[in-house]
């Protein structure tokens, strides 16, 4: 039978009570046992939340860093998000789109997704993450349904949209049914806050207003048949501590009850927006707070996607990366229509973006610090996906498809969207990282795919 509860407040507090003030002793025990490839108890979590000393600080870092490369490489998968509709009948304290908010609400025609996607192509994106307010009736589910049809529908020249996520409201199981029939990539939802009465007074009005119908939304996604489910915290709310072990909770919840855990965590710190003021929360994550929260996470959960957008900025981006971040989003508009209109400056946003680089740019500096940036979307449209994913992931097996797989897309992009320094640049690193792969049979395969894409073809994969 379905376990009820999720998130257990007091076992979390009683555990943040007994890991106060950490000897160096309990933190190395926690390090070594992540560098062992040992699972961490929520214990050994909270241990690692409560460190203060920078060196200890210092040493998480590290660990997260290296057990980060181990099972990631240097792959950073990029992706940008799709603002479909700004209409919303909740009233959540921190949002630009809340109800009560005077701005003009608009949600895209067809027409205007395709204009969308078409920037978002030029600009070489494969993956989106579409975005929308909360409204039954301005924005149902077949609106959504139409919108994923019409993103998947769009080519421009080489471009194409191969991998649709999808971040919409908690909802019903027949509504997350027809999405997993469009074709949804990764169902994404963010829990805000785990702490009850802090969602409750986060959220005054609609159907976002009920946390359990919230925090279920997992549950019924699963029972719908979608296996890629992705959360996150909407760190600033309550305390982080509290909130990484709640994150803990519900992915083991997820686990025991449908066999497979959260595909990925996003990591979203609150932003200044429309009719909210950063002053009326007293929980802001400080920068060295964020960074040691990427880390904890990364050794926590490490087969778990971590996603930054651009929220954050370009230095703290560059640095979270290092600690455990592999999907990064570039070149955002968090408006509905921002893609088009952000040249003609009217855009309405969501909340304020930090990092306002091009994608080109963004890929520039990746490669420049060693890192492949990856346009893949191949374990889904694979079927790897759910615990077919995890088992490849864990066993380590994952990586003979991803590193090729991101190559080969690093070579579109460079060829499609790249000028001729960042080409010269992406040549030299895919030859030496193909150098470097030992397997023969997926080395001579990937000479011979990144020769077929110079001349001319596409959306070739492991
Ligand atoms: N309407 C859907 C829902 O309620 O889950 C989709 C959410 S919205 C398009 C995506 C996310 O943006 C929210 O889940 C929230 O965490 C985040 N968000 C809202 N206001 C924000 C702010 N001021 N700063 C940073 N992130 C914010």
């Amino acid at each position: 039978m379905e376990e009820k509860l999720i998130v257990y407040d007091q076992y979390i507090y009683d555990l943040l009570e007994q890991t106060k003030n950490p000897s160096r002793e309990d933190i190395k025990r926690v390090l070594d046992k992540a560098a062992r490839n040992e699972d961490l108890s929520h214990r050994d979590i909270a241990i690692l939340l409560q460190v203060e000393d920078i060196v200890d600080i210092k040493d998480i870092f590290t660990k997260a860093g290296e057990i980060k490369r181990k099972i990631y490489g240097n792959r950073i998968v990029i992706f940008a998000p799709l603002y479909l509709s700004s209409h919303c009948i909740n009233d959540c304290v921190y949002c630009g789109y809340k109800q009560g908010n005077e701005i003009p609400r608009r949600k895209l025609t067809k027409e205007e997704i395709q204009e969308e996607v078409i920037y978002l192509e030029k600009m070489g994106h494969k993956r989106l993450a579409l975005e929308a307010g909360e409204d039954p009736k301005n924005c149902d589910i077949d609106y959504i349904v139409d919108a994923i049809k019409a993103v998947y529908e769009t080519y421009n020249e080489n471009g194409s949209i191969r991998r649709v996520n999808v971040n919409i409201a908690s909802t019903t199981v027949d509504n997350y049914k027809k999405l997993k029939d469009a074709g949804i990539g990764t169902y994404i939802l963010f829990q805000e806050t785990y702490h009850k009465p802090t969602y409750e007074a986060m959220h005054l009005k609609g159907p976002k207003k009920s946390y359990d119908y919230h925090i279920s939304a997992f549950n019924r996604a699963m029972e719908a048949g979608i296996d890629d489910v992705g959360a996150g915290v909407l760190f600033g709310l309550y305390d982080y501590k509290f909130e990484v072990l709640a994150l803990m909770l519900h992915n083991e919840y997820l686990e025991r009850n449908y066999g497979v855990g959260f595909h990925t965590i996003s990591v979203p710190r609150i932003k200044a927006a429309k009719g909210m003021n950063l002053d009326q929360f007293p929980n802001l994550v400080s920068d060295d707070e964020f960074k040691k929260i990427v880390a904890i996470l990364r050794l926590a959960v490490p087969f778990t996607g971590l996603i930054l957008s651009t929220r954050e900025s370009h230095e703290m981006r560059k640095e979270a990366i290092e600690y455990g971040i592999s999907q990064i989003s570039a070149g955002s508009c968090t408006g509905v229509g921002g893609y088009k209109e952000s040249e003609e400056k009217k855009d309405e946003s969501q909340f304020e973006v930090t990092d306002n680089r091009k994608p080109l740019e963004v890929l520039k500096e990746l490669l420049e610090e060693g890192h492949i940036p990856s346009y893949c979307t191949a374990c889904y449209r694979m079927g790897r996906t759910g615990d077919r994913f995890m088992s490849l992931a864990k066993s380590g097996q994952i990586q003979n498809v991803c590193h090729p797989n991101a190559l080969m897309t690093l070579m579109e992009y460079a060829l499609d969207y790249g000028d001729e320094e960042f080409r010269k640049v992406v040549e030299e690193m895919i030859n030496k990282e193909t150098a470097n792969i030992k397997r023969e049979e997926t080395r001579m395969k990937l000479i011979d795919n990144v020769d077929r894409i110079k001349q001319g073809q596409r959306d070739l994969y492991f």
